[in-house]
């Protein structure tokens, strides 16, 4: 049997054809010389692998290029970026097999997509419910709807610093996290490696058998409160009732299917709502699924979309994760949460900084690449449709049917933040304007021409249309710019 060559993101089982296949593994410094990662990014990505390694008859080769190490006969699953698959079809002697590590295959995606005007995550969904018997009760959808959102948007409880659900177990470091924390010392200190963010305790599984604690952790604990609170924040509990799972799934640690299979089990054996099993199916087996294919299907030419023209550099508070120099709460909370863990929820990468981004007119590309950059679960592929084009709108709509571009009170509603904040949600105007709401309006000016026929934002404009003190509203926010507000 030929060597598998696994790259950093195919760690887990399933992308071997039986437990005693040998592996391939390359460890690349130079990767880390190209941009700067969140540290602990680094160190989960070299912690994985390094655990890997010491997992049956593999091969780690430390190398100064992929290229480089593979030097004998392999196949190898087809990888996650563009990048690294035309690398593949150049080396000599290396077999590219189909994707592994999402639950739907390109060719399914394909049979779907062609020759529809607009792809939308909610048809997608339901085709891939119906193709993998997933929730199903025949050719219907368990329990009678295909979506219960409408259910998951409730605001976080008044009164309550914290949701109140069991933390995941903290990570215990072992020895080979030692060597990592070692290693990447001494490569800021002697070979000019920058890193962003704060190093800090291993919070997210770098091995299979923590990834599947983690994965019966969550669905015993933390699944039934999943669904209602899912679009909810709270300044004092970063994860509410999140999994926290996307770093191992993209690690390859654990196989998506696996965690739909035991979110449906808990569902029907009655131990978890079906609002919180269907919106986490609905994460996995629709939005991860959709956002990987879509960044095939888009092509390569997608990235550099920029619809809304978009032109300005992000601010080097904003690059640097400088928290401390943001005075509005929420912002400040959030990049913080980003600086200390490479990790925030779906609804502050979307509504607090991916909002903050387009209002502010910041480049798509450079959103992207510090996303990658500064997530613990940021990869090429995961990036494109997620912040080109659902956060971004970069993409005209091509993948969502308007911009995620809200003002201060969206934020109110959903989170804690304001109370405390120096600014005032209500207000646009001012010394107390909020920066969300003014810049929110600022943003529908903007972009009036372009939006105007998208009936989602007809009451907005309209609402645009009745500002008495625009021009006000407009010289302010043009003030602001991409200073830290
Ligand atoms: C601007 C922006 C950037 C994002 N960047 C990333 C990223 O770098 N890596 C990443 O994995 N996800 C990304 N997401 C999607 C989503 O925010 C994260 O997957 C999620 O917050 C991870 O936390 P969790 O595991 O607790 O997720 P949960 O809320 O518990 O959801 C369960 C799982 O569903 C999957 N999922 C949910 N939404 C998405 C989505 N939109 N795209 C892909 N997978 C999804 C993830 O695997 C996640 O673990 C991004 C979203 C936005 C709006
Ligand atoms: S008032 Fe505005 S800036 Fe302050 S926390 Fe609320 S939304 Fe954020």
């Amino acid at each position: 049997m030929r060597r598998r060559w696994l790259f950093a993101d195919q760690l887990g089982p399933h992308f071997l054809d039986s437990p005693r296949q040998p592996v391939l593994l390359v460890e690349s410094k130079a990767v880390f010389r190209r941009r700067a990662f969140h540290r602990q990014k680094a160190h989960l990505v070299l912690s994985a692998l390094r655990h890997r390694a010491q997992e049956g008859d593999v091969r780690l080769v430390q190398a100064r290029t992929y290229a480089e190490a593979v030097d004998e006969p392999v196949t190898v699953c087809h990888p996650t970026s563009r990048a690294a698959r035309d690398l593949v079809r150049r080396l000599p002697d290396v077999r590219m097999l189909p994707p592994r590590g999402f639950i739907t295959t390109p060719q399914d995606f394909v049979t779907w997509a062609d020759g529809r005007d607009h792809l939308r995550l909610e048809d997608f969904y339901r085709y891939a419910r119906r193709h993998h018997d997933v929730l199903m009760e025949g050719a219907e959808p368990v329990g009678g709807r295909w979506n219960l959102d409408a259910d998951n948007r409730e605001p976080p409880p008044r009164g309550s610093a914290r949701l109140g659900v069991p933390e995941p177990p903290a990570i215990v470091e072992d020895e080979i996290d030692d060597q990592v924390r070692a290693d990447l010392d001494r490569w800021e200190r002697e070979d000019g490696i920058v890193f962003v963010g704060a190093d800090g305790p291993r919070l997210f599984p770098a091995t299979r058998a923590e990834a599947l604690a983690r994965l019966r952790h969550f669905v015993d604990h933390r699944l039934p409160e999943f669904g209602p609170r899912e679009d909810a924040m709270l300044a004092a509990d970063p994860w509410m009732a999140h999994s926290l799972l996307s770093p191992a799934i993209n690690l390859g640690l654990l196989d998506p299917l696996e965690v739909i299979e035991q979110a449906e089990r808990a569902y029907r054996d009655g131990n978890a709502p079906l609002a919180g099993a269907e919106g986490f199916i609905r994460q996995i087996l629709g939005w991860r699924d959709f956002v990987w294919h879509l960044y095939w299907y888009f092509g390569p030419h997608y990235r550099a979309a920029d619809e809304l023209q978009a032109h300005r550099e992000l601010p080097a508070w904003f690059a640097d994760l400088d928290a401390d120099a943001v005075e509005a709460r929420c912002l400040s909370g959030v990049l913080a949460g980003v600086r200390d863990r490479g990790w925030v929820h779906h609804i502050p990468r979307l509504m607090v900084l991916g909002n903050y981004a387009m209002q502010r007119g910041w480049s798509p590309a450079a959103v992207a690449d510090w996303f990658h950059r500064c997530f613990v679960d940021g990869y090429e592929w995961v990036m494109t449709a997620n912040v080109i084009g659902m956060s971004q709108y970069a993409d005209g709509g091509r993948m969502s049917s308007k911009p995620y571009a809200a003002g201060g009170s969206y934020l109110n509603r959903m989170s804690d933040y304001c109370r405390g904040c120096r600014y005032d949600p209500k207000v646009r105007l001012g010394a107390n304007a909020c920066p969300y709401t003014a810049g929110y309006w600022a943003f529908l000016a903007r972009h009036e021409p372009q939006l105007s026929g998208n009936h989602r934002l007809r009451r907005p404009l309209q609402g645009l249309r009745r500002l008495d003190d625009l021009d006000a509203v407009l010289a302010q926010e043009q003030a602001r710019g991409s200073s830290a507000p």
